[in-house]
């Protein structure tokens, strides 16, 4: 056993649902065993119940939950950054020629790694993560992941039209390569699988009945939705009996409770109501909305449908893997929306950031915050000392004060531990 003791910050709550300052807690002890959180209180209250177990001091900074990815592609790591173009441009001179180079195996297996050690440096323990478009490269990212006991849900990317010839697959073989991977890797450990059509501008309506089968093997679901206009469009001219973009995925049963769609950047009401009676959760990538120029989200009309969002970075769209830094990219788009926009305060950017993926991914009786018997997967934020997020903390007035000044300012290098499961994944030596 270990006891952790610091500040210690979690939103057990759901801050969308009531006062947000209820949706926080704060605590100065975790007790550990096994991976696993066994009690939590005070450290005088923890180390007299537990006389003699070893104490872990994580003095100065915050220790938060592991941060959850809802939409962040695996093969896309290495073209960060690609500025300037709309999402189909963006797709098909940046994004997608580099997905061809997972076709070779021994790319894929540096790529799984740069990835997945990106994703802890970060301190992001949990992620569903959009997966390449070769089976091969799916087995190095699930054996990569399970090597790092990260909760990783990701699968096959299908598609069987428009994109470059190379990515495409058959109905046929997505369904008898999907197959053998549910088979491989979904439920082993911490890891599970989920159907992924690319999106359905890409995918035929036979494609996506495979999708259907697939789902009836009880795993999860993700795809793409209402990114940008343009895309929009496309999709209404493919689908002409379809009544919206969602619809092209209601129609095959693809909209569930295990069912994850990202951006939703241009929905109308019926799309709305439609993922509120389903019970499918969205994730909101903010960062890549701006850099792709996609559009503002509308949160409020989401949380007034009742729709679960979460946050995705949607590398490499996204400026990063830092999940932090999408709960402030959220933060400005709320803003930037005006009497439209939902002002979101620093409790629900940490839930953004760890409860509500959890939620999203089914998870939230696990990971996602740090109640008594849930793993202990935990990020330590501590600034170097003297950095403006160093001395904001120490003229913090309060645990949510702390969190508005840790999202304004922190940064990756300010991660100096992540523990996956109560173990040491990466960080920094304590300073
Ligand atoms: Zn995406």
């Amino acid at each position: 056993m270990t006891i952790y003791a610091g500040s210690i910050v979690d939103t057990p709550g759901d801050p969308f649902a009531g006062d947000p300052a209820d949706a926080l807690a704060e605590t100065g002890a975790l007790l550990v065993q096994d991976g696993v959180i066994r009690a939590r209180g005070s450290l005088a209250a923890l180390t007299a119940g537990h006389p003699g177990e070893p104490v872990t001091r994580l003095d100065g900074g915050l220790l938060v939950p592991g941060f959850i990815d809802t939409h962040v592609h695996f093969p896309q790591i290495r073209a960060i950054g690609g500025l300037g173009m709309p999402l189909l441009d963006w797709l098909e001179r940046c994004a997608l020629p580099e997905e061809s180079k997972l076709a070779d195996q021994e790319y894929a297996r540096e790529v799984a790694a740069e990835f997945l050690d990106g994703m802890l440096a970060s301190g992001t323990t949990s992620a569903l993560v959009f997966g390449s478009h070769f089976a091969a490269a799916m087995d190095e990212l699930f054996g990569a992941a399970e090597q790092r006991r990260m909760n990783i849900t990701s699968g096959l990317v299908l598609s069987d039209r428009i994109l470059r010839p190379d990515l495409l697959n058959t109905p046929e073989t997505a369904l008898a390569d999907s197959a053998d991977l549910i088979l491989r890797w979904h439920d082993r450990g911490r890891l599970r699988y989920a159907v992924t059509p690319r999106f359905s501008l890409s995918a035929t309506d036979e494609m996506l009945d495979v999708c259907a089968q697939l789902l009836g093997k009880g795993v999860w679901f993700t795809s793409h939705v209402n990114e940008n206009v343009a895309e929009i469009a496309t999709v209404a001219g493919l689908f002409p009996g379809a009544r919206h973009y969602l619809d092209t995925y209601r129609r095959h049963g693809l909209v569930t409770e295990r069912s994850v769609f990202a951006h939703n950047v241009h929905p109308d009401d019926a799309e709305l109501a439609t993922l509120a009676e389903h019970g499918a959760s969205v994730a909101h990538c903010p960062t890549s909305n701006c850099a792709l120029g996609s559009g503002l989200f509308p949160l409020r009309r989401h949380v007034e449908h009742g729709i679960h969002i979460a946050l995705g970075s949607d590398v490499g769209a996204g400026a990063g893997l830092f999940l932090p830094k999408e709960a402030l990219q959220a933060y400005f788009i709320q803003q930037l929306l005006g009497a439209d926009g939902l002002a979101l305060t620093p409790v629900h950017l940490l839930y953004l950031a760890t409860r509500a993926g959890a939620q999203a991914l089914g998870l939230d009786d696990r990971v996602g915050d740090f109640a008594v018997g849930k793993d202990f997967d935990a990020v330590w934020l501590r600034p170097a000392p003297s950095s403006p997020l160093d001395v904001n903390l120490r003229h913090a007035s309060g645990g949510t004060d702390a969190l508005a000044r840790t999202f304004a300012l922190a940064t990756p290098a300010d991660v100096a531990q992540v523990w996956v499961r109560g173990q040491r994944a990466a960080g920094q030596d304590p300073r």
